[in-house]
């Protein structure tokens, strides 16, 4: 599998735009998701169009939380492509979408390999995706913490790999057991996530692909 991120608050490939949100692409067994959509439209798809990401191919949008740095972006992808949305229930639902899933408590599988953990703490949504070296879960801002995620992922197989922005988060002994970090977006402890871990951390940025 492989994640791309398109929308961060630092870039990690020149001539894209950093902007404070998350968005990334997930392609795995053969879907393309994009999951959030960070907080301007038209930064999401300039910086879309750079990575050589049609945005016409995006099968479904997962968006963790709507916050307005993951969902603001959304409206603009969905007048190109309206396609279907996966949004946390507590959360009003985007207009434009083609059909849109209100997940409530979870797990959810949305596709082989493929689920959400549910709605955490009224919340928040991850995507968790199956694959041979573990569970690889994609947060927005982990808002429900780190710990009810990893423990909600964790129905679902062993947790290998966390991607995305870790709010908040300063329980760094959760991370021992995963074999990749990518603490990014709105992760206040990055430097010393990293100087924990350092051979486990990858990263964030816009541009960043990480290859699972
Ligand atoms: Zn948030
Ligand atoms: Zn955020």
């Amino acid at each position: 599998m492989r994640i791309t991120i398109i929308y961060d608050n630092e870039v990690w490939k020149g001539g894209l735009k950093a902007d404070w949100g998350f968005s990334c692409l997930v392609e795995a067994y053969g879907k393309e998701i994009l999951f959030d959509t960070g907080g301007n439209g038209s930064i999401l798809l300039g910086n879309m169009e750079k990575l050589n990401i049609d945005p016409t191919t995006i099968e479904e949008i997962f968006i963790s939380h709507a916050h307005w740095d993951h969902m603001d972006g959304i409206s603009d992808i969905l007048r190109v492509n309206p396609v279907k949305v996966y949004i946390p229930a507590s959360w009003a639902e985007p207009s434009g979408a083609r059909e849109v899933i209100r997940v409530a408590k979870g797990p959810l599988k949305i596709h082989e390999n493929i689920f959400s953990t549910g709605e955490l703490r009224d919340i928040e949504q991850s995507l968790v995706v199956k694959t041979e070296k573990g569970l690889v879960v994609i947060v927005g801002c982990s808002h429900p913490g780190v710990r009810d995620i990893l423990n909600a992922a964790s129905q679902l197989g062993k947790p290998y790999a966390i991607i995305g922005g870790l709010h908040g988060f300063n329980e760094f002994d959760l991370l021992k057991d995963l074999q990749l970090v990518c603490p990014t977006h709105c992760t206040q402890f990055k430097e010393k996530i990293k100087s924990l871990y350092p051979k486990k951390c990858v990263d964030g940025g816009a541009g960043q692909v990480i290859q699972i």
